[in-house]
């Protein structure tokens, strides 16, 4: 089934190696791309299996009893993680979030949990640690995350009716359990929540409004994600993406709406209050297709194997773990991190449609579970 294994990026090893030497080995926390964005969130994806078979995200038909995951050894380890990720603390990371894949089944997260939260920023703050997760066993470790130092988690649900979540899941699981491991999480105090719903067009835009109703009062926030063109495997059409302003003007209908202001650099969703005395809380739209964030975007993504990526969409990496695993010192590390995000400039989502970002290189982009979300 060779075929059928998503290619995996380069290895430009060589070339980190040059960088590293071209950099001073010690970061002071204010590293700048050449769209003069700074690097402040890093994900890491732990695992490139899932126990989902999303259509938008790992369809059944691809990833299927054949499909071949990386092996074991091919991981890095929760040491090696921990490693690069203090290396990116030395950049001016502040905020890392564990992905996959679904993260919740890497075995004893709360290992690598509990070594990420010692970590320090360059103010000598703790990191703003989180994990996205599809819910799931989220009843059972959500006590252990807390304990080992998570201090919230995003859950991804794409809808309310059974029936619905059960076809989008693509593996019967039924939504009652996601909600029970919502509310496993809120009481172990891994909040303030945050629920992503990916919204497409004919599939699951009639749960917007349910979604808002039953989340409105609770204290989660949710946000409305547009269906995106990650990966190569999904099979995306536009016409499948239902702009966030349709989603705001839908619940609209039914509820009053104010829109917030900015509160970070970098912050990728639109936020809005329910314009109502009493009710506390928000909602946010994320529209990387409509609305383009990838001018302020701050955010390196860590794969599964270590390859390091400047943009959700990009096709190459860069592999840090034949660096660590070469023997270099942390201060080429460093210094190898530091040139790779000093030559980025991708921002793919504001290109799209327009020949430099269709057209390309030519390559297959990378696959969402493998990248992480
Ligand atoms: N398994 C975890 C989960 O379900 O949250 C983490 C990984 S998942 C890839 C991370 C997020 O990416 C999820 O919220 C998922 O809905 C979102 N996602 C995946 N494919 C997407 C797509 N094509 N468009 C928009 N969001 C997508």
């Amino acid at each position: 089934m060779a075929g059928r294994v998503i290619p995996l990026v380069d290895q430009r090893t060589q070339a980190l190696v040059a960088a590293a030497h071209a950099l001073p080995a010690s970061a002071g926390g204010r590293l700048l791309d050449r769209l003069q964005r700074p690097l402040t969130d890093l994900r890491i994806s732990v695992t490139d299996r899932c126990n989902f078979r999303c259509s938008y995200c790992m369809p059944k038909e691809v990833f299927d009893k054949d499909y071949r995951y990386l092996p074991h050894g091919a991981l890095l380890s929760f040491e090696e993680i921990t490693r690069l990720a203090h290396v990116f603390t030395r950049h001016g990371v502040r905020k890392v979030r564990l992905t996959g894949g679904e993260p919740l089944l890497r075995k004893n997260i709360d290992v690598l949990i509990g070594q990420l939260a010692a970590l320090r920023t360059v103010d000598g703050k703790a990191l703003d640690l989180t994990l996205t997760t599809n819910g799931s066993l989220l009843a059972r470790k959500a006590p252990a995350l807390k304990a080992a130092g998570l201090q919230r988690v995003t859950v991804s649900l794409d809808g309310l009716d059974d029936t619905v979540f059960r076809r989008m899941n693509d593996v019967d699981f039924p939504v009652a359990d996601v909600l029970i491991g919502i509310d496993a999480a809120l009481a172990a105090g891994l909040g303030p929540i945050k629920v992503n719903m990916v919204v497409k067009r004919g599939t699951n835009d009639a749960e917007i409004l349910p979604m808002a109703r039953h989340f409105r009062r609770t204290g989660v926030v949710l946000r409305f994600i547009e269906y995106m063109d990650v990966g190569a495997t999904n099979g995306w059409r536009m016409d499948e993406v239902l702009p966030s302003d349709e989603v705001i003007a839908r619940i609209r209908e039914a509820f009053a709406l104010e829109r917030m202001p900015v509160s970070t650099v970098g912050e990728t969703a639109e936020r809005w209050r329910w314009a109502e005395p009493g009710v506390a809380g928000e909602i946010g739209t994320i529209s990387s297709v409509t609305k383009a964030f990838c001018h302020d975007c701050n955010r390196a993504r860590l794969s599964t194997e270590g390859k390091l990526f400047l943009c959700l969409f990009a096709s190459r990496g860069h592999d840090l773990r034949a660096l660590l695993r070469g023997g270099a010192s942390d201060a080429e590390i460093t210094g190898a991190i530091g040139g790779v995000w000093q030559g980025r400039s991708d921002r793919y989502s504001e290109l799209r449609g327009r020949a430099e970002a269709v057209s390309g290189s030519g390559e297959r982009r990378v696959e969402m579970h493998y990248i992480g979300g």
